[in-house]
């Protein structure tokens, strides 16, 4: 239990989301077990004897969610409603406290995956694992982060932006770059591959490298390869960075698809590698790819307010189509829109979703891909922010 404490801190530091020595996480094995003793301990036990769940995290977030979560505090309620589709379905309003009392938090998290301690962190929990309390505390951070920038922008375009909210958005601007800059590294591995063992080596690898490069989430992302007939992906609910014997592999023909533990984004993948030529395909959520997906310029757009889901106006930014994405086969299905708009290019965005990169034979292009859509939408977005919010024409 220690180790796997160990673990979710060295993920929440290395991710960016609290600084060195700041995650303070608890699980339940025979007993309580915790990472580090803290004074807080006591008082957060009496919390979880009152919940049925099996761990708990609370940790102050690290800049810039930490002033960008605080920035949306209001009437002690943080209340956002997620535009994205990571967290949409995810987190609604998250509640807030203005102290650690034990009976609020208790109430709190009956109704809610978390809660925030106003100037102090944000506690979530785990029913069955460590994981999901990590899962959470790294969404609530998502959420806010693009729901700040997405405020920001349309704020920028009312001529609207206070002084707090212009602070935030240069330093979270400056961490942001900062990061960004560093990503120098690609797979080591060349294609195109022409055995499972080499399939699954690059995959692991590619995958890791989007965490570690803060590219995406760990949760939040998936992968996959064809080779021949069959198609290598990443198993739904796994942690790209830790994808060995995560993997499985899908006969096109759909004869044994071990389907059932595939990831759910299968069929986008699925539809691109047969539709197009390409044999590596990378999905996750980076940031800003997600926000700029949002925009819409259209201010009289019939979708207005649902954008992120239905708009019917075609959308590009710079070469990299945006398109609608629901699950399912339907008009808007991610089946119909995504393999045309991949084709020859790139990758694609799925409006409010994410991004998806493709490869020609090896995962070098396609992370090198998410690395440059990534970066080239930070920087049209800082270009439209320096323009009054506008499109650059
Ligand atoms: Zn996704
Ligand atoms: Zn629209």
């Amino acid at each position: 239990m220690k180790q796997l404490l160990t673990k979710y801190n060295d993920k929440l530091v290395s991710q960016g989301l609290c600084d060195t020595g700041v995650p303070l996480i608890c699980g339940l094995d025979d007993k309580l077990i915790w990472n580090r003793n803290s004074p807080l301990c006591g008082v957060l036990e009496e919390v979880i004897a009152d919940l049925t769940i099996n761990s708990l995290l609370f940790a102050k977030s690290a800049e810039p969610y930490f002033s960008i979560i605080n920035y949306f505090i209001k009437d002690n309620i943080a209340t956002i409603y997620p535009q994205d589709c990571e967290t949409r379905t995810f987190l609604h309003d998250i509640p807030v406290t203005s102290e650690l009392a034990v009976p609020t938090i208790i109430e709190a998290l009956k109704r809610r995956k978390s809660i925030v301690i106003k100037d102090q962190g944000i506690v979530t929990f785990g029913i069955v694992s460590v994981e999901q309390a990590f899962i959470v505390y790294s969404s609530v951070c998502f959420a806010f982060f693009v729901k700040f920038f997405t405020d920001y922008l349309e704020d920028v375009r009312q001529n609207k932006v206070s002084r707090r909210q212009e602070e935030i958005f240069r330093g979270a601007v400056k961490i942001y770059e900062y990061f960004l800059g560093k990503v120098n590294f690609v797979p080591s591995f060349s294609g195109p591959f022409h055995d499972k063992e080499e399939v699954i080596k690059a995959m692991v690898e590619a995958a890791k490298f989007t965490v570690d490069s803060r590219m995406v989430d760990s949760f939040f992302g998936n992968i996959s390869y064809r080779l021949g007939d069959t198609i290598y992906i990443s198993q739904t609910a796994s942690s790209l960075d830790e994808l060995a014997g995560c993997i499985d592999p899908c006969p096109i023909d759909g004869s044994s698809c071990a389907g059932v533990t595939a990831s759910s984004e299968y069929v986008a993948h699925r539809d691109i590698l047969l539709d197009t030529d390409v044999k590596a395909i990378l999905h996750g959520h980076p940031k800003f790819s997600v926000i700029m997906s949002m925009v819409c310029d259209d201010r009289e757009c019939g979708a207005r307010g649902d954008c992120h889901i239905k708009c019917p106006k075609k959308r590009f930014i710079s070469d990299i189509a945006v398109v609608s994405g629901e699950v399912g086969t339907g008009f808007y299905g991610l089946c119909k829109t995504l393999p045309p708009a991949v084709k020859d290019k790139r990758g694609a965005i799925v409006y409010g979703h994410g991004l998806f990169t493709v490869g020609q034979s090896d995962f070098k292009d396609a992370f090198r891909n998410l690395v440059d859509i990534e970066r080239m939408c930070f920087k049209i977005y800082l270009d439209r922010v320096k323009n009054g919010g506008n499109y650059d024409t």
